[in-house]
């Protein structure tokens, strides 16, 4: 026991020791504050200033040294959510000899990942902003591992979603609040600040109206790596091994309902001769709404965070989004695009309510659940009157929330006509042969040869070699891409050639410069690098 305690001891004064004399060290990736992620060694938090601290040493580090730049707007974005001004992440500094006026550290001896959740009351938020950036920030530093430790400053409580946060290390997270409770100086021995926000689709609209983000760069496969560890942590299978096929209604319980509901999921059966079960988050697990929803054929929702669990559905299937009375389905895409992501393999269908009969407004309820009675009265009529919400921003547009919290009464054929026009038969799951899109690479030991007839006229013989990675591919069409430049021109004259050599004539002259670029194409739209150009002479 004795011996335990003073083991601690040791280690406390050794740590104690490294702070005093190293100060705090930080050395960063990212060029600019939105992608930015540090690592610090001996990053210190006082509970009572709610700030971070940086003690300066004979050996404390700080790269990038920004000096004031710091300051504007921040050193990084704590959340995935890009430059918002409430997410940012600075630190105050300190002489390291500062320590000996302040409350005794507390060190916190696991790796720490240290993040804010963007909103963690909402699903697709949960998703989107937190767990996936989070998994794969883990994955982008091999010291977070399930043996790391998250720590959520954004200063909300657990909140209702806390549990899947804690599938992501086996160390229980904490809150920004619970600090308190471990002492009034924390030192995180080793900790990562920031998320990486590689793995987002979406952006909410604060600056531009709404919309997939400029540069996407996650594929269904990295998105099916992440739901496939949540699965294997919620104790789900990943085997199809019930035969029967259905189809998923996601129902809403409390706002944005299906009024039909009852008549929607019978039609559906009945037209796609499948069973037809519901779901919510009010009335079933999460394991089981994930475990029914990773086998469905079919995905049918009110548009809502809801819907991001399609992350979970297997290759081939459906979603279907339900859009009440003037929203416009394509200005609200972020199940879409999650649907559409390269490599997702699923099919996406929106259905909109355009009949206002179907459609239950609530004017008097407050404004964030969509009312509009504090509005003046003839801003009230012309939102009544108006056919379709025009593009807003984020987040309280009254106009939006009041036609986003409405009700519908499904159109039962128009719905069903609309998923006709894009699942002919049955829909999937498809077992489908893995189809990953390899790119070529460059063509090989690329040649030229001129000859001239007379004045007028020449020949460019030019030939190549197969890409290396070719001879270990089955590809079902090779191609190659050859374009014709005369040197000093601005334009060029393309060719798609089934060969490996080929001689151009046609407007080619004597006398003259070319330069060649050669690609190989793999069934038509994997377009490989170019080779060095060549310079062919006439
Ligand atoms: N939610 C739900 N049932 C409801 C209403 C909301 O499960 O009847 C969930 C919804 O999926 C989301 C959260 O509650 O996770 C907040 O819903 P809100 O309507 O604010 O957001 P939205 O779904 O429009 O993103």
């Amino acid at each position: 026991q004795s011996q335990e305690l003073s083991q601690v001891q040791i280690d406390y004064h050794a740590a104690l020791q490294a702070l005093v004399e190293d100060g705090t060290r930080m050395v960063c990736t990212g060029r600019m504050h939105t992608d930015r992620i540090c690592r610090f060694e001996s990053l210190c938090y006082s509970t009572e200033a709610e700030e971070f601290i940086y003690f300066h040493s004979n050996s404390s580090v700080m790269l990038p040294n920004l000096g004031s730049r710091r300051f504007q707007p921040a050193l990084l974005d704590l959340s995935s959510v890009e430059d918002h001004n409430t997410q940012y992440f600075n630190f105050v500094e300190l002489p390291a000899a500062a320590l000996n006026f302040m409350p005794k550290p507390v060190f916190v001896p696991d790796v720490a990942l240290i993040a804010n959740r963007f909103n963690p009351d909402n699903l697709m938020h949960v998703f989107h902003d937190d767990l996936l950036p989070i998994y794969y920030t883990m994955q982008q530093f091999s010291d977070l591992d399930l043996e790391a430790r998250l720590f959520f400053m954004e200063g909300w409580s657990e909140g209702v979603h806390f549990d899947l946060y804690k599938l992501l290390s086996n160390k229980q997270p904490l809150v920004r609040e619970q600090l308190k409770t471990l002492g009034r100086l924390l030192c995180f021995t080793k900790a990562y600040v920031g998320l990486s926000k590689i793995t987002t689709w979406y952006q909410y609209g604060f600056v531009q109206p709404q919309g997939p983000k400029a540069n996407i760069l996650v594929s269904g496969n990295e998105i099916r790596q992440f739901t496939k560890f949540m699965m294997q942590k919620l104790n789900v299978s990943m085997e199809e091994s019930s035969s029967e096929e259905y189809i998923v209604v996601f129902s809403r319980t409390i706002n944005r309902l299906i009024l039909n509901e009852a008549e929607l999921i019978l039609a559906l059966a009945q037209e796609f001769q499948m069973k037809t079960i519901t779901v919510s988050l009010e009335e079933h697990s999460f394991s089981d709404i994930v475990r029914l929803i990773s086998n469905a054929s079919m995905l049918v929702s009110m548009h809502g965070a809801q819907l991001v669990m399609s992350l979970f559905l297997p290759r081939g299937a459906t979603v279907v989004e339900l859009f009440p009375y003037a929203i416009n389905p394509e200005h609200y895409t972020p199940y879409k695009t999650l649907a559409t992501l390269p490599g997702m393999d699923l099919q996406y269908i929106a259905w909109q309510n355009t009949d206002r009969e179907d459609t239950v407004t609530y004017p008097d309820r407050p404004w964030d659940q969509g009312g509009i009675a504090h509005l003046d009265k003839a801003e009230q009529e012309r939102i009544i009157k108006n056919t379709e919400v025009p593009r807003h921003l984020c987040c309280r547009n009254p106009e939006w929330l009041f036609r986003a919290y409405q009700d519908t009464k499904v159109n039962i054929p128009s719905l069903i006509h609309v998923i006709r026009q894009t699942v002919k038969s049955k829909p999937g799951p498809k077992k489908q042969k893995w189809s990953g899109s390899l790119y070529p690479g460059k063509v090989r030991d690329a040649k030229c040869q001129a000859s001239v007839q007379g004045t007028s006229e020449a020949k460019l013989a030019v030939s190549w070699q197969i890409p290396w990675n070719l001879k270990y591919l089955k590809v079902r069409e090779v191609k190659y891409e050859v374009w014709i430049q005369e040197q000093g021109e601005n334009t060029y004259m393309p060719y798609i050639l089934s060969h490996q050599n080929h001689t151009f004539s046609e407007n080619i002259k004597p006398f003259t410069i070319y330069l060649v670029w050669i690609r190989c194409i793999f069934n038509k739209n994997l377009l490989g690098p170019f080779a060095d150009v060549l310079l062919c002479s006439t």
